[in-house]
């Protein structure tokens, strides 16, 4: 169908009428668009509300559960409602159109149209099943759904926990499943499919999905039917029925079994309407009457309709064009969803099931740790084609906007946890698209910061929307942003976010200066909004630097990365490795035994670190409780291998033993380490002590590295290894030990407080305004006066240390965390399979999984 629209494109005298049906996320958009756009005035705009509110944030609906408020749900800044060209109309249907007469009709009257837009989206669909009207049954999709929902379940006087049921495991039932257990009742969620989130993810992701939201207490059904509804004496629903004759009690129940367009306005008016619903339209979103458009969840478009907001979003963009004149085109849309349900992370990108011709599939399951990954790749295993993250989905803003892209690295290292790989910024091509609920280009991004001058989150986000949906793709968004700064020279704003007007540095003096310690509380009194995935990640370091609390207390738990949330690094098999603390590798006869036996006992495969510790590999979660109190009780501790915090402090053996040495290097090393154990930091640390300039402890490879002089100590900071490696350079020379141990004490909590999250110290020194020279005057000389502070926030952290394993082993609520399936703490996975080689265990590959009929093979040489 021809879509040029040779009478919008030329102007008249009076402007133009564009009335809109529905008062939606996609209506809004469309009108935002028109306005920002149509500076002429070219049309005025009616905007129609059948709910009793201004457009809001639909996709945020279960932030109602959190505290959000319907206030805070709305859309926009308010300013439509001031605009005299926009009049919205709240709590008023449209009952009819007239394409003919170019009418719509509004309490009963027709108003005539120059253009019309069909925005009426969904309704939530019911199955036609006994009972699905009772009292207690509600669907999903309003506020005042939502609203209802929570006074039916308070209201509900039991002396015992409400029971409620939720039919469907998609997207919107683990929403729900989320909202019930929200209000604290018990929840059953029931899936016509073989798993949950059918639609969004693949077997293994829909197992390991199960495993978590099982392991929350809520119970899962998959491939049950749901045959009806029981009203009890009162009339009111009391049980569930499903097709097999099973019966479960439900006080409540919610449908959340998809949707239906909203196409009836369009069927009366004898528009064509598609095969399973949705008005259809062409590439130009045109219906086939004249100058009436569709977008949104109503519109068919392509042969289907959409139920996510960004391809309504797309349409939306596409309608703006065309009423302007333009020949905008509908491109398709991306259907990637990245989404946090029940508090879990589920990604799903591109081609999810792996259905193009010869594709590739790298899968990282850890049935323990309850984390799948999976990427598609195409047939040479360069180009990536899709993926599934259920359980840690971080590393997804970096891996959508590559989609159609070579990898450049091995598929596995952006698999493994902590993301593996930085997220790309200046390569990455103009055509990527960053943001997929908005559509936005990282090409758009960079043109609006050149050529529309945003040099902030903010005004980068009003200007091209990206980010302003669910936000996932904020972190890439802002590293674009500085790239494009900084290439042209420009200044680099140093607001974390738009929730916070601070840089890291300075919400770290406000945290540490006011005493807040939760995220609700500093977001509130020194922010704005709910916060994102950019500021919730740095308040946690901040949070965990300032050693508020245990890193499993109640509220800092839930923004760890997950190696914190179990205390133990995830290896790639899924089960855990655990390093005690040995301070400066230095070790005792009964330690090695000690350590020696646990191994053997749990049957762990042991290796010597880089670090002088000794690693054990292979530990189940519900085994670490029981590892650590052997360990703990042969006075060993947390080595923190897992945190962004002080790891190891290396040493050689020093004057002691050696015939060269100058200085008792081992000691200095355990002195350090036991002072920095525990702390905290933007990134890992690490530190290492020669006792002569022989250097054998690698000490300039280190953020902190001394070596002995014949006067003392030279200071060396800033040494990495990882990807870019930097040698250490000189800080300080010939310093006595309490010189040295005061400049160190400096030099790490001001990196601790100004440095970005997760920048290592070799670029922070490098970034640092003035390089090294300006951070010897501040350690050195005081420069800003903050020494005294550095000092006592040292002195504190000293004071306050407690070791994080022990203080575990001693408190029930935390150690309830460990175990892996919620009625079988016993149970072994059977994924986990082990080869023996060179007289250890180790995980088999793949082929040798294909192998092994017993539990263990051994691999010949
Ligand atoms: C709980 C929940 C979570 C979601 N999560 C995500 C997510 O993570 N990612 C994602 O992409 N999508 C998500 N969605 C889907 C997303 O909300 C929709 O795709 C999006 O809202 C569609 O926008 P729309 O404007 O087309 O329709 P809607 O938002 O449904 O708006 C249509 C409006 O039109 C009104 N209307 C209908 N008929 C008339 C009439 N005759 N006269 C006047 N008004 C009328 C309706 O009352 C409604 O207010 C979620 C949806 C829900 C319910
Ligand atoms: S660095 Fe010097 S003191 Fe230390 S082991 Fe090497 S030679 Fe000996």
């Amino acid at each position: 169908m021809s879509s040029t629209h040779p009478s919008l494109a030329s102007r008249t005298d009076r402007p133009r009428r564009l009335r809109v049906i529905g008062g939606g996320m996609v209506a809004h958009r469309l009108v935002e668009a028109l306005r920002d756009r149509d500076a002429d005035g070219t049309w005025t705009v009616d905007l129609y509300c059948e709910e009793p509110r201004a457009p809001y944030d639909r996709v945020g609906l279960t932030s109602y559960f959190s505290g959000s408020t319907p206030d805070d749900l709305l859309l926009g800044d308010g300013s439509l409602h001031d605009d005299p060209l926009v009049t919205v109309h709240l709590g008023t249907p449209v009952t009819a159109i007239d394409t003919d007469a170019r009418t719509v009709t509004v309490d009963g009257s027709d108003e005539p149209y120059d253009a019309l837009v069909l925005a009426t989206g969904s309704s939530a669909f019911v199955p036609p099943v006994a009972g699905a009207d009772l009292p207690g049954a509600f669907v999903y999709r309003t506020i005042e759904d939502v609203q209802a929902l929570e006074s039916w379940v308070q209201g509900l006087d039991l002396a015992r926990p409400v029971k409620g049921v939720v039919v469907g495991g998609g997207l919107l039932g683990l929403e729900a499943a989320g909202a019930l257990h929200g209000l604290g009742a018990e929840a059953t969620v029931v899936e016509f499919a073989d798993r949950l989130m059918p639609l969004q993810v693949d077997e293994g992701g829909g197992a390991a999905l199960r495993r978590i939201v099982e392991g929350m207490g809520v119970e899962v059904r998959t491939s049950t039917a749901t045959a009806g509804l029981h009203a009890g004496a009162d009339g009111r629903v009391s049980s569930m029925e499903f097709a097999d004759g099973a019966k479960v009690d439900a006080d409540v129940v919610v449908f959340a079994t998809g949707v239906r367009p909203r196409d009836e306005l369009a069927r009366e008016a004898g528009l064509v309407v598609g095969e399973r619903g949705g008005v259809v339209v062409d590439d130009g979103c045109l219906t086939v009457a004249p100058d009436v458009y569709a977008v949104g969840e109503v519109a068919c478009i392509h042969g289907r309709t959409w139920g996510l907001v960004g391809p309504g979003n797309t349409m939306a963009e596409v309608v703006v064009d065309r009423l302007l004149g333009g020949e905008a085109t509908f491109p398709g849309a991306d259907t990637s969803t990245k989404l946090k349900l029940l508090g879990v992370d589920v990604a799903s990108f591109g081609d999810a099931f792996a259905e193009s011709p010869g594709s590739l599939e790298v899968v990282y399951a850890d049935p323990v740790a309850r984390v799948y990954k999976k990427l598609v790749m195409s047939d040479d295993a360069k180009t990536l084609l899709g993926g599934v993250l259920v359980g840690d989905a971080s590393a997804y803003a970096s891996l959508r906007p590559m989609l159609g892209a070579e990898l450049g690295a091995d598929p596995n290292a952006w698999l493994l946890p902590e993301g593996g790989v930085a997220p790309p910024t200046g390569e990455l091509p103009d055509a990527a698209n960053v943001c997929s609920c908005n559509n936005v280009t990282a090409g758009t991004i960079r043109a609006a910061v050149c050529e529309q001058h945003c040099t902030d989150l903010g005004s980068l986000k009003a200007c091209t929307k990206a980010g302003t949906s669910c936000g996932s793709c904020l972190p890439l968004v802002k590293n674009l942003l500085n790239a494009e700064l900084k290439k042209s020279g420009a200044e680099v704003s140093t607001a974390l976010c738009e929730h916070f007007a601070f840089s890291r540095a300075q919400l770290f003096d406000i945290i540490s200066v006011t005493g807040l310690r939760t995220f609700s509380e500093i977001i509130a009194s020194h922010g704005s909004g709910r916060g994102c995935d950019i500021c919730r990640p740095v308040v946690a370091s901040i949070l965990a630097s300032l050693g508020t609390g245990h890193v499993l207390d109640k509220d800092l738990a839930r923004l760890q990365d997950t190696n914190d949330h179990v205390m133990a690094n995830l290896q790639k098999d899924g089960t855990y490795s655990v390093v005690p603390r040995v301070p400066g590798g230095e070790i005792t006869p009964a330690g090695l035994i000690a350590i020696g036996e646990v191994a053997k006992d749990f049957g762990l495969y042991t290796k010597i670190t880089g670090g002088q510790r000794i690693d054990l590999f292979g530990a189940r979660l519900e085994q670490l409780p029981a590892i650590w109190r052997r360990l703990v009780d042969a006075g060993f501790e947390s080595g923190h291998a897992y945190g962004k915090a002080v790891r190891t402090v290396k040493s050689c053996v020093g004057s002691t033993w050696c015939r060269y040495g100058v200085q008792d290097s081992v000691g200095l090393a355990v002195d350090l380490e036991l002072r920095y154990r525990g702390l905290r930091s933007p990134h890992k640390l690490k530190l290492g002590v020669s006792g002569c300039a022989r250097e054998c402890a690698e000490a300039r490879g280190k953020d902190v590295g001394v070596i002995a002089t014949d006067k003392g100590w030279n200071l060396y900071v800033g040494g990495n290894g990882g990807f870019t490696p930097r040698h250490a350079q000189l800080f300080a020379e010939d310093l006595d030990t309490e010189e040295l141990i005061r400049t160190i004490d400096r030099f790490l909590m001001y990196y601790v407080r100004t440095a970005d999250r997760l920048q290592r110290t070799a670029p922070w020194v490098e970034e640092h305004e003035g390089g090294l020279e300006a951070i010897q005057a501040v350690v050195l000389e005081d420069s800003l006066g903050i020494c005294a502070d550095l000092d006592a926030a040292m002195a504190a952290h000293v004071e306050n240390y407690r070791d994080e394993w022990a203080a575990t082993l001693a408190d029930p609520e935390k150690l309830s965390q460990f175990v892996s399936f919620i009625n079988s703490p016993e149970s072994s996975d059977p994924d986990l399979t082990y080869v023996e080689e060179r007289g250890q265990r180790r995980p088999a590959t793949p082929d040798e999984r294909h192998l092994i009929a017993g539990p263990t093979l051994e691999v010949r040489s």
